[in-house]
């Protein structure tokens, strides 16, 4: 029998905890209020940051839980390829097992590699992992102990690869906690040769990274040196909709009970065509396959995010996915209700394991009809704006507003200096000025060079660009912000001590 998406989470957490004497800790909400630094919560660990750095005690010496993530913006920035593969979303769960100075690599690697054969039943002539190879010029040396784990746990040598810092080496930021990790990588399709190593880390939808096991044992000093850490602690994050794909032979993360429930109810309230369910998409279905992923994704997400509290209007990213919905709703699937008819279906999928989103529930619906009504009500007197500056500029007719609502003022100013301009070229201070006041981007900047017949100057632009970065970074070290900055660490500070004394241990889900 196929074990639902519920059974798969619940598995996790049990084996950790009932069998490896783990402590639940529940997910943080994805505002990221334990660290300033990041829009969202995007990894199981961002929640004990504080602890890894030294500066709060672990909660419990070993900790498992599964966490809410959003890859939007920042270090891991996923949302521009959601939608186009099978394996990458705006919003996942991320699995997690924690060692707070307690068991460290060997214990580490045998209860994920037993976990993976032995509850779930996964064939380990599926599985590749991989290790740090070292880095002389940064003075890392290889991570041979990981490499004999693996080898004394039965994996053949030809399953086992070495990779550089990008893949496996983990640091928290320039300074800080770090240290070389692991990855089990997996391949869908079942080979008996070990022929697909090559294809490990190379963005295949068919040999997914699932699993990563950092080993924290390092500190990275101010001067660029590495020295060991008194205390060595292990963090885990596997991706949860991968591993629901793998467990419920699917080629897609789409075709699992976390989304296909969502492109039912698509299909159901608006009869589109069906779902194709293949990948690659075919080219005739791509339009609408890639509507239901992104829609059915940023769905996701928007629960979340709301759920936890998190306003559109402090985040603007958060109000990009949302927008990005409504436009797909209503351009591909004709319905504009349609972003709010998916929550409780959303919720139905993940509701057990975040049972606060239930009571959340109408919350969310509320704030989703006020953005709406802002979102349209902008559309709408921009397209009123737009409806007399094409009166007076007919060209302007293959500009597609939706996408920038500053074009308008922009092309009324542009008017004003064109007249100014020599060689036929717009001036890079004017593509600047472009930026700055109307936010257009450089495909906008090609499109008006297009409709007038002009050249930008592109080079000069990206200097301007780089100047005026420079100069808000020098603004910053005057005196008035170096007590802003002060101020935010105050804040931040009180912030953390909050979250250690709520502790996220809960009483409300079912896991403890
Ligand atoms: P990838 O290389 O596939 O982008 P990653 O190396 O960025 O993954 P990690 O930061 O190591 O990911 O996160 C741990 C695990 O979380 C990954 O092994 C993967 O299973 C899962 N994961 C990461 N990003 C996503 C995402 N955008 N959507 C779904 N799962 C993800
Ligand atoms: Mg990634
Ligand atoms: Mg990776
Ligand atoms: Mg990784």
């Amino acid at each position: 029998r196929v074990l639902t998406s519920q059974e798969i989470r619940k598995t996790f957490i049990d084996y950790f905890k009932i069998n490896h004497d783990h402590k639940f800790v529940r997910s943080s909400p994805v505002v990221p209020f334990c660290d300033p630094t990041v829009a969202f919560v995007n990894a199981g660990m961002n929640q004990f940051k504080s602890v890894f750095l030294g500066k709060a005690q672990p909660p419990y010496p070993r900790v498992t839980n599964s966490q809410k993530c959003v890859r939007v913006g920042g270090k891991h920035n996923d949302l521009s390829i959601v939608g186009q593969d099978s394996y990458h979303h705006t919003f996942f769960e991320m699995l997690g097992n924690w060692s707070f100075g307690d068991y460290f690599k060997r214990e580490a690697c045998e209860l994920a590699f037993e976990l993976l054969r032995g509850p779930y039943n996964i064939d380990p002539s599926r599985l590749y992992v991989t290790y740090f190879a070292g880095d002389k010029v940064l003075g890392l040396p290889a991570d041979l102990e990981c490499y004999e784990i693996w080898r004394s746990l039965g994996f053949p040598v030809e399953r086992i690869l070495p990779f550089g810092c990008k893949e496996n080496f983990w640091e928290m930021g320039a300074t800080g906690p770090c240290g070389p990790c692991t990855e089990i990588h997996i391949d869908h399709c079942p080979t008996r040769g070990h022929e697909r190593a090559k294809l490990v880390n190379t963005d295949r939808p068919d040999l997914t990274e699932l699993w990563n096991l950092v080993f924290i044992q390092y500190n990275r000093n101010e001067n660029g040196s590495v020295t060991q850490l008194p205390a060595q602690h292990v963090d885990t994050g596997m991706g949860f909709e991968r591993l629901t794909a793998i467990l419920q032979n699917k080629s897609s993360n789409y075709d699992t009970d976390l989304f296909m429930p969502i492109f039912n109810a698509i299909q159901k309230i608006t009869h589109a065509p069906l779902y194709s369910s293949k990948f690659p998409t075919p080219l005739e279905d791509a339009t609408l396959d890639t509507g239901y992923r992104i829609l059915a994704d940023h769905s996701r997400m928007i629960t979340v995010c709301l759920g936890d509290g998190m306003l559109p209007d402090q985040n603007q990213k958060l109000r990009r996915v949302l927008r990005k919905a409504f436009t797909i709703s209503e351009t591909i699937f004709k319905n504009e209700m349609l972003v709010s008819q998916l929550i409780p279906i959303v919720i139905d999928t993940i509701g057990m394991a975040y049972p606060d989103l239930y009571n959340k529930q109408s919350s969310i619906l509320e704030l989703i009809a006020h953005e709406r009504e802002v979102f349209k009500a902008l559309r709408e007197s921009s397209s009123r704006a737009f409806a007399e500056v094409l009166m007076e500029y007919p060209n302007l007719e293959e500009v597609d507003l939706m996408e920038c609502p500053g074009f308008v003022s922009a092309y009324r100013d542009f008017k004003i200096h064109k007249e100014t301009f020599n060689n036929n070229i717009i001036p890079a201070k004017f593509l600047f000025k472009l930026t700055d006041t109307y936010g257009l981007t450089e495909e906008n900047f090609k499109k008006l060079a297009e409709l007038e017949n002009m050249e930008c100057d592109l080079n000069g632009y990206l200097k301007e660009l780089a100047n005026a970065k420079l100069r808000s970074k020098a603004s910053l070290s005057d005196g008035s912000s170096e007590n802003k900055l002060k101020n935010q660490q105050h804040t931040n500070e009180a912030l953390l001590l909050l979250t250690q004394k709520l502790n996220y241990t809960d009483n409300s889900t079912k896991y403890n």
